[in-house]
C-alpha cells in the first residue's frame, strides 16, 4: 500500500462548543484526484481550512508525509511544507499580464518582495513556460489578466499555485461559474495536475466528480460517512438517505 501524504487523526475544530469537525480520520494519497462531497454544513471547507491554517484544529493531528504534524503552523510554514490552497474566488492581478502573475507566485516561492526585480534561473524561466503549457495560455501570456476569460483566470490562479510545486493542491470549487467546455477542460487539469501530486477538491457537482474522482469522501456532520469510488458512493444507503435525501 501506498504511504499516505496526509493524515488527519481525530481532528477536531471546535467553534465555541461547535464541532465544525469531529474527531475526523482522514487520508489523502498520493496521485489521487480525491473529492470531498457533502451536505452544506458537513464540514467541508473546515477541513481544507484546518489542512491549510485557516482554522486551527482544537485537538488531533495533521501529519504529513507521516511526519511533521502542521495543526500549530502558520498558514505561510504550511505552503512552505508543500499544502497550497486555491480558493473559490479568484485573485489574480487584473492590472498584470499572465506572465507576470506567474512571476509574482514565483517571487512568493523564493520569498522576495513583490516590487523587487528578480532573476530568474533557467529552471524558473522553464517552470514559467511549462504552466502556460500546461494551462494553454502560452499565446496570453502578454494579455492582462483581467482580460481573460472565467475559465482561464481560474487556470491561471490553479498554476499561480503549481508554482509553489505543492505536493497538495486544495481547492475549492473550482469549476462554479464555467461553461460545459471550461468544465472540461478543467477536469482534463486537474487529472495532469495528479499525476505529480495528490489533488483534494471540495466539490457540488456530482457529474463533475463521477468523471474525474479516483476517490470520494462523504463528509456528514464534521466525520467522514463514507469514502469509495463515485459508484460506491451512488449506491451506498447512508449516503442515499443523509445525502441524496432517498
Ligand atoms: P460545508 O463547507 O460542508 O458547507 P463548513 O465547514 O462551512 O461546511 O461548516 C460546518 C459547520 O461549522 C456549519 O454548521 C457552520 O455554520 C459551522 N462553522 C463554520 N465556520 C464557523 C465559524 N468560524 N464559527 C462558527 N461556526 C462555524
Amino acid at each position: 500500500m501506498s504511504e499516505n501524504m496526509l493524515t488527519l487523526q481525530k481532528v477536531t475544530v471546535d467553534f465555541s462548543g461547535f464541532k465544525a469537525i469531529n474527531e475526523l480520520d482522514f487520508q489523502v494519497a498520493p496521485n489521487n484526484v480525491h473529492f470531498v462531497i457533502g451536505p452544506n454544513g458537513a464540514g467541508k471547507t473546515t477541513l481544507l481550512d484546518c489542512i491549510c491554517g485557516k482554522s486551527r484544529a482544537t485537538s488531533g493531528a495533521i501529519l504529513l508525509h507521516g511526519k511533521k504534524d502542521l495543526t500549530k503552523r502558520s498558514e505561510e510554514k504550511i505552503v512552505h511544507q508543500g499544502i497550497a490552497r486555491k480558493f473559490q474566488a479568484p485573485s489574480i492581478f487584473h492590472k498584470l499580464t499572465v506572465m507576470e502573475n506567474l512571476e509574482i507566485a514565483m517571487k512568493q516561492k523564493k520569498r522576495l518582495f513583490a516590487m523587487m526585480k528578480a532573476k530568474w534561473t533557467k529552471t524558473e524561466k522553464q517552470s514559467i513556460h511549462d504552466m502556460l503549457d500546461l494551462i494553454d495560455l502560452i499565446e496570453e501570456k502578454d494579455e492582462l489578466a483581467g482580460t481573460l476569460a472565467h475559465g482561464q483566470k481560474q487556470w491561471l490562479e490553479i498554476a499561480m499555485v503549481l508554482v509553489q510545486e505543492p505536493d497538495i493542491v486544495l481547492l475549492d470549487e473550482p469549476i462554479a461559474g464555467m461553461s460545459k467546455k471550461e468544465r472540461d477542460k478543467t477536469g482534463e487539469l486537474i487529472t495532469k495536475i495528479a499525476e505529480d501530486r495528490a489533488v483534494l477538491i471540495v466539490e457540488h457537482d456530482m457529474d463533475f466528480v463521477k468523471s474525474y474522482a479516483d476517490i470520494v469522501t462523504v463528509m456528514h456532520e464534521g466525520q467522514v460517512l463514507f469514502e469509495g469510488s463515485m459508484d460506491e458512493v451512488q449506491n451506498d444507503p447512508k449516503v442515499r438517505e443523509v445525502y441524496l435525501g432517498r
